[in-house]
């Protein structure tokens, strides 16, 4: 016999709502959302919030942190032992789902799969397209190239940097065939690369044309990492299912946003922790730091305006290289609410029902009979988004507690 598990006494956001109800559990399934709802066991979540399971569309967790000068020393194979840990890492704080935006191959996530690590469920990316000179491009004025174990080209990472039409048709054909579930294309620079400028637009028409078509045809999507308003546009104009960073977004960006539903996933993390990394110590180049520093407050500013003009918004937020130790990826939230006018439960939105809308989970990120039980509580109210990691009390992955 299946046992019946109830959370009962506790605050239920729904993915949309909150309110005082029980939930459900039995195999994998929710299988009630309602008051005084029975089971074989009964999980007291008085003075609690229950939530489906959290979602971040943009981590790499293959990386561990902004200090390119050491990681390149590291072993190769260390960076798949750095996703052991940064998998455990996001179950740690409720983080059910996450989209990992280069790095990560279809061997960690087959592993994920087939219980032999633990982790959140993973939709991957495997490499980032670039441009020559883009931001993926490893190449150093020196004449060498920098060594990222997470970029560098293997069976399992197709190589990235593509030019014309034909090489980059053949550069998605390959990215898919090595397993990708969604195609990610740096349609600017970037501010952690050396050489180009996160205000330049990359790619040109006829191979952005090609992407989409290739993505579209396998039954997938594409999505930009894109901060300049030029590669933001162009990005969401061939189809962009979501805007990574979107750092400088003007009217006709949003409108575009607005018209071909695209997301926007803000990342607001990403270029604080530029900052603060600087600030404790660690090695970043002068120039990354001022385009760090420059894109801040347009960052900041370019999210407010789309959550005013009601762009659809979905978290992510670049860990853990763009984190600090003992950083949460939770905290995104809280930047997020600080920054802009979203409220706290939209911001639970945007980790919940939003983000499972744009990975295409449709039976995640609410709390509904029949759908997945991936589910999380925490410790106080939903109003209070701060220390959030040290709050998270139960993780349930598919009916099974976890954490
Ligand atoms: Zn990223």
């Amino acid at each position: 016999m299946v046992r019946r598990t109830v959370f009962r006494g506790g605050r239920v956001f729904d993915g949309s709502t909150t309110s005082e109800v029980d939930v459900a559990v039995e195999g994998d399934r929710i299988i009630g959302v309602g008051s005084g709802l029975d089971g074989d066991e009964a999980v007291d979540c008085t003075g609690m919030s229950v939530l489906p399971g959290l979602f971040d569309c943009h981590v790499h967790v293959m990386a561990r942190d902004l200090d390119v000068s050491r990681t390149e020393l590291e072993p190769f194979s260390l960076h798949y032992y750095e996703a052991l840990r940064n998998l455990s890492l996001l179950l740690d704080q409720g983080i059910t789902s996450a989209r990992d935006a280069a790095g990560a191959d279809a061997g960690v996530k087959r592993a994920i799969e087939q219980n032999i690590i633990e982790g959140p469920r993973l939709q991957i990316a495997l490499v980032m397209l670039s441009q020559t000179g883009g931001h993926g491009d490893l190449h150093l004025l020196s004449g060498g190239s920098r060594s990222m174990a997470m970029m560098l080209p293997n069976p399992g990472r197709p190589r990235s940097v593509r030019d014309g039409p034909d090489d980059v048709r053949r550069g998605v054909r390959e990215i898919l065939r090595a397993g990708a579930d969604a195609i990610k294309v740096a349609t600017t620079g970037g501010v952690m690369s050396p050489g180009d400028d996160p205000r330049h637009a990359h790619f040109r028409d006829e191979e952005l044309a090609v992407i989409a078509a290739e993505a579209a045809a396998a039954g997938t999507y594409f999505f930009a990492h894109a901060q300049g308003t030029e590669g933001i546009k162009a990005a969401l104009r061939h189809g962009a299912r979501s805007i990574e960073h979107g750092y400088h977004l003007d009217d006709e960006a949003i409108d575009l946003l607005l018209q071909k539903k695209a997301w926007l996933v803000p990342t607001l993390s990403a270029t604080q922790a530029i900052v603060d990394a600087a600030d404790r110590g660690v090695p970043i180049p002068d120039e990354s730091l001022e385009l760090a520093r420059e894109a801040l407050e347009a960052h900041r500013a370019s999210f407010a305006r789309a959550v005013d003009a009601g762009v659809s918004v979905a978290m992510g937020t670049d860990s853990p290289p763009y984190g600090h130790p003992g950083a949460s990826n939770l905290d995104e939230l809280l930047l997020m609410t600080k920054a802009s006018s979203m409220t706290p439960e939209h911001a639970w939105r945007t980790a919940t029902a939003n983000a499972a809308e744009l990975l295409g989970q449709r039976e995640l990120g609410v709390f509904a009979p029949g759908k997945i039980a991936d589910l999380v509580v925490i410790d106080g109210q939903l109003d209070d988004l701060n220390g959030l990691r040290d709050r998270v009390r139960h993780v349930v992955l598919g009916g099974r507690r976890v954490r």
